[in-house]
Parts: structure tokens; sequence; C-alpha cells
């Protein structure tokens, strides 16, 4: 199954927005860049909204026909693995195999001596074009290196085979991803996992690391951008290398998971895959939840209220919401209004306040990344949110459209 050169990873937290997000994409493709649309939830989401896959399957089905879209587009079973996957295997063609909390694990001695032997054919120094340094390979390095990923790998393998017998290989796009972790995985780590992927047998098309910085949800990013550039770069590099090297699929390329909204580092993605002709995947999840709730903070009173209410029942419920997301999540509570302040404003200072629009004097990321864990109170409103964003689909859906397009797609693909 091919995924095209670009695609763009759109989370939906609640399967109402499928065809305001499609109407971005749509935008992008009539500009000349075609952009495959990808519908990504993940385990996590789904057990926290109480929805199940066939559902993202069903917003994603319905989009295409009523749009009349003729192109592809998946559905992304998103950080996944073996316990929780069958869930997802009738209803996805796009599978995220997340290994992350196999890092660092031991594996066996014969499958350490199995892979150190079969890196003898890289000799002693590898040198990667386009990159200056060369990789020197030793007998430490290996070590190194297979204590820390090959137990994930062959972990994602196990993966990849269980999916590959129900669904049949080539009928699926696989994606292994290690991004959810503390420590970020430098060019050289990423070259031996691609030839770890490579020894796996996996046809991996999208790959994804964890950066160097942090990647806090539905804020931009923070850290290092001087070393974020050179290392995105070298990983570009990588990975081209590998592909040619290790006989991985042709269009295997860099997944970028965002934890939606980092638009400072979009334009410098943006100039390397250009630079060098290559693909990228960029997962999105909760900034079209935050939409959501910005559209009906503006529509005026009724959903007003919901959205004055979803934040005070978040403020109050904060360390319990944002547990699951405590590593990529940054929140400064001196600096999060009190729900009787947030009480006393108009949809359009709420909507100011909650915009990704970072030079806008009302914008407040605290208040953003709160509400961004806060999608399990609307959860819990049930059809009284549901209905909210039926009756309000107009305005909702146009801040869905607006924010996908201006603010990421634009930035992402120069358009
Ligand atoms: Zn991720």
């Amino acid at each position: 199954m091919k995924l095209g050169k670009y695609s763009f990873g759109v989370g939906d937290r609640f399967n109402h927005q499928g065809q305001a997000q499609l109407r971005a994409l749509i935008k992008a493709n009539s500009k000349g860049v075609e952009v495959t649309p990808v519908w990504n939830k993940s385990n996590r989401e789904h057990d926290i909204v109480h929805s199940e896959p066939e559902g993202t399957r069903i917003e994603a089905d319905e989009a295409v026909k009523t749009l009349g879209w003729e192109e592809a587009y998946c559905v992304d079973a998103d950080h996944i693995n073996l316990s929780n996957v069958d869930r997802f295997i009738e209803h996805s063609d796009f599978f995220t195999l997340d290994v992350a909390m196999y890092i660092g694990n031991e594996s066996p001695v014969e499958n350490v001596e199995a892979f150190k032997k079969s890196c003898a054919v890289l000799g002693g120094e590898v040198n990667i074009p386009g990159i200056a340094e060369p990789i020197i390979v030793t007998d430490a390095l290996l070590d190194e290196v297979s204590g820390k990923y090959l137990a994930a790998v062959k972990e994602a393998g196990k993966i990849y085979r269980h999916i590959e017998s129900v669904k049949g290989a080539g009928n699926f796009v696989t994606e292994v991803s290690m991004d959810e972790v503390e420590e970020p995985q430098t060019p050289v780590d990423m070259f031996f996992i691609m030839k770890m992927i490579a020894d796996e047998k996996i046809p991996a098309q999208t790959i994804a690391p964890k950066f160097t910085g942090r990647f806090n949800k539905g804020v931009d990013y923070v850290g290092d951008v001087e070393q974020f550039t050179k290392e995105f770069e070298q990983d570009v590099l990588v990975i081209d290398y590998a592909v040619k090297e290790f006989g991985l699929p042709e269009d295997l390329k860099m997944s970028v998971h965002s934890g939606s909204d980092k638009f400072t580092i979009y334009p410098i993605m943006a100039e390397i895959i250009k630079k060098y002709d290559k693909g990228l995947h960029v997962k999105t999840a909760g900034t079209t939840w935050l939409e959501e709730v910005i559209g009906l903070a503006i529509s005026g009173d009724e959903g007003l209220v919901v959205a004055k209410e979803i934040y005070s029942k978040a403020l109050a419920r904060k360390d319990e919401l944002c547990a699951p997301y405590a590593d990529v999540i940054d929140i400064d509570d001196a600096q999060l209004p009190t729900a009787d302040e947030v009480e006393g404003w108009t949809g359009e200072k709420f909507g100011n306040t909650l915009r990704h629009i970072p030079w806008h004097p009302d914008y407040n990321l605290n208040f953003r990344q709160l509400i961004h864990v806060g999608y399990k109170v609307a959860s819990e409103m049930g059809e009284k949110y549901t209905g909210l964003l039926e009756k309000y689909a107009d305005v909702v859906g146009s801040c869905v459209e607006e924010n996908i397009y201006d603010r990421h797609l634009k930035r992402l693909f120069d358009l």
C-alpha cells in the first residue's frame, strides 16, 4: 500500500470533523501539493473517550465519500502494541507500532551475537553522504545500540508479523515509533535502528524517532533549534542511505509526532525535505479538539457556557487529566486563570486565549495545554457536547479547516 510522498495525520477525538479536516487537505491539493490524509487515533484516546476504532473508519470513509476525494487516505492505529492491536486490525490500514517501552530491555545473548555478526559487512567505518563525521563501528558501539534498541525492534517485528498474518503483506502501511521517551535517538542510533528493522524484515514506510527538545502537546517546540535542524537533516540522510544499503522500502520517510503545532520547526523541516527531495509524515492529534472548543466558545451563548464548563472542570481535575501526558506537557499553574475569571470572559476572549497564535496578546499556552488534556471532560458530557458540535457545525468546521490549512499545511508545505 502506497502512502504518497507527503502525508498528514489528523487526529480527531470525537469523530465529527472528518469533512472539515479533509477540506483543508483538498485545499492543499488544489494548490499543487498532494498530501495524503491519515486519520489517526491512539489506543489511549479510544480508552479515554470510550470510542472504538470502527468509528474512525466510518468517519474517514464518510468524509471521503461526501467530498468526493479520489486519492489515497488511511486510518491509523496509532501507538499500538501486541496487547491492543486486535481491536484495530479490521478497521485500520496504517499501524504505528509503538515499541518505546521496550527500549533498553535485555535481549538474549544469541540475538545480540547475531546482530553484531550481521554488522561485520559494515566494516570499521560507515560514511554517509552529506554527513561529515563517519560512524566508527566498534564492538562497544554495537553493544550499546543493541542494548538499547534490539529488543524494541524485535518486538516491532512480532507486532508486524501478527498484523501481516491477518491482513496480508502489502495491504497496510507500517510505522515504527519510538518517540514517547525521554532520551532522543541520535542519527547514529537511527542508522542502527534501520539496520535492525531491515534484519527483522519489517517493510516500514515511516519511522518516528524521538527528536531532541520538548514536543509538548498542542504548543510550540521548546528546545535547541539549531541542534534539531542538524539532527533532522542527518536523520533524513541516514534514512536515504539505509534504504539503499539495507534494502528497506524506497518510500520510507520520517514521521514527526509533533504533539501538534510545532510551528517553529515546520519551516525547518520543510526546507530540509525540499533540499533532499524527500517525503514527510506529520502526525497531529489534539489540535482539532482545541478548535472545537474555540468554535463553541465563539459561536455564542450555549457553546460558550460549555467551553467555560470544560475549562473549570479541567482545572479542578488537573492532576488526574495531566497524568497520562506527564512527559509531554508543561503547565505553569501560576499562569492559569481562575474559573471565576474565565466565567467573565466573552467568546472572543476565550477563543483568543486558546487559539494558537503565539504573538496574540491573549494567547496563553498554559490554558491551551490544560484544555488539550481536558477532552475527557467533554467526553463525559456525552451528547451535550457532541450535540453542540452538530448544532454549531459550520463555525466549528471552519475553525478546524482554517487551523489545519493556514497554521499547519501552509507552514509545512510552503503553500
Ligand atoms: Zn507519538
